[in-house]
């Protein structure tokens, strides 16, 4: 009863300190200003390669300088820039950056129904490379600066824009260029990036997903030998045959099953708000006795949770042969790693290597693109405004932390010791124009909602308690 009386003295102070918050936010001025600004990022063609970072850069220097907010632009080639703009706080706190990166995937053209670097609004959607993935969260980042600076809002810590270049498989001219040349200029506490996202249903969030880990991108060559020769004459010294065989064995592999406190908090939650059948598997999956089955009902038909409780192995390419009648001496595969956050690499390479058991298929491990981290806390005053925000706006759902199967700059910077956070727009489940598909698009409304969930977040996590 103690517990529930203070929980609930907790949520009256907040409803007081939200309802004392300045709410610029629900204008339609306003509105209008985060749509300009999102459309013309979306018109810059900063496809991956080669990303031309910079005219984004310089587009998002001009809008803050205009507003007196100081800005350094900071590359380590000139055509691909990454942003960094400060507001400064009493210092009493340590910073929080908010990133998103400026590139995107390339767009194949013909596959989509409209330009991909038009910001052509449609029924309610704005449709553009990277409308998604990332310039909503540039976008946003961009209007909680504006508004912080607009209101003078006092803070107790800097808040910093990071707006990157080179996420898409380019970190070298990015983070990894910012981490290691201008740490000073990006440190921080925590960070707010992409990753997450509000997923609804007809319309009704159902859950926010905020990214607490992700899964550390790995990856090998095999290299299978064997005897070169006429194919008229065959051998079982073959390098395709061994090749394909040692790919086949990997496929069968059911790597073990493991959870973490960010997936473990996920599936507890997640059970909450799941029909009984679903949820009945989510609270039992940590189970010795059902673990096994419920594993195997994920591996059929719930692929994503499969692939957030195992170190997981794709093969993607394979490389052989350049001659209809000639047996090549080497044959090769690459297998996609994707492993689980505390994985011990060395001893899994050791195991792919016994399960292949042929010492003429040779693991070539790829060099690291990503450090490997553990996961972000979520008994943190960020994790907490994160569900503040996440109650006030959308009282009917729950905050998930989330574990990402995918990869993105937030290992990086976890790796220094950051609390990484990542959030993102409200998406129906399913909506085909996803990150990276053909047609990827966001929701007006959905642009508008994120600006209010970043702000909201900000205020809490970096104002003073008069702001708040
Ligand atoms: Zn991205």
């Amino acid at each position: 009863m103690a517990t529930f009386r203070y929980k609930l003295l907790l949520l009256l102070c907040c409803r007081v300190a939200f309802a004392a918050a300045p709410n610029p936010l629900h204008s339609r001025r306003l509105n209008a200003e985060t749509l300009r600004h999102f459309s013309a990022l979306l018109r810059m063609d900063t496809s991956n390669p080669p990303g031309n970072e910079t005219e984004a850069a310089r587009y998002l220097a001009g809008v803050l300088q205009r507003e007196g907010i100081p800005v350094k632009l900071l590359g380590l080639d000139p055509a691909r820039a990454n942003l960094v703009a400060r507001i400064k706080g009493d210092g009493s706190a340590r910073p929080i950056a908010i990133l998103g990166h400026t590139d995107v995937v390339p767009a194949q053209r013909s596959k989509w129904s409209v330009d991909p670097f038009g910001a052509v609004r449609k029924n309610g959607f704005i449709y553009g490379r990277g409308a998604v993935d990332d310039k909503e969260i540039v976008t946003a980042g961009l209007m909680v600066m504006l508004l912080l600076q607009r209101g003078h809002v006092k803070l107790h810590r800097d808040v910093i824009l990071v707006a990157e270049a080179g996420e898409e498989g380019a970190t070298g001219v990015g983070i990894d260029f910012l981490v290691s040349r201008h740490w000073d200029d990006i440190a921080a506490e925590y960070a707010l990036a992409e990753g997450g996202s509000a997923v609804a249903q007809g319309g009704n969030v159902r859950y926010v997903a905020i990214t607490t880990a992700e899964k550390v991108p790995r990856g090998v060559r095999l290299i299978a030998r064997g005897l070169s020769g006429h194919a008229s004459r065959p051998s079982p010294d073959n390098a395709v045959l061994r090749l394909a065989a040692a790919v086949a064995r990997l496929g069968e592999w059911r790597t073990p099953m493991r959870l973490n406190d960010t997936t473990r908090a996920y599936f507890e939650r997640l059970a909450g708000i799941s029909p009984p059948p679903d949820a009945d598997r989510y609270r039992h999956v940590g189970d010795a006795a059902r673990g096994p089955e419920i594993d195997r009902y994920f591996e059929r038909y719930e692929p994503a949770h499969y692939a957030m409780l195992h170190t997981t192995l794709v093969p993607t390419m394979l490389k052989a042969g350049f001659a209809f009648n000639v047996i090549p001496s080497q044959a090769e595969a690459y297998i996609d790693i994707r492993a689980l956050p505390d994985e011990d690499m060395p001893r899994f390479y050791d195991e792919m290597r016994a399960l292949i058991a042929d010492p003429n298929v040779e693991i070539e491990p790829r060099k690291p693109t990503r450090p490997a981290t553990p996961p972000s806390r979520t008994d943190t005053a960020m994790f907490r405004a994160l569900e503040h925000a996440q109650r006030r706006m959308f009282p009917k759902a729950i905050t998930l932390p989330a574990m990402l199967t995918g990869a993105t700059d937030m290992a990086q910077l976890r790796a220094k010791g950051v609390q990484a956070y990542g959030f993102g727009p409200i998406v129906e489940a399913g909506d085909p124009g996803a990150a990276h598909a053909d047609d990827e698009r966001l929701a007006e409304a959905s642009l508008y909602k994120l600006v209010e969930f970043l702000w909201y977040t900000v205020l809490e996590a970096a104002g003073t308690a008069a702001q708040r």
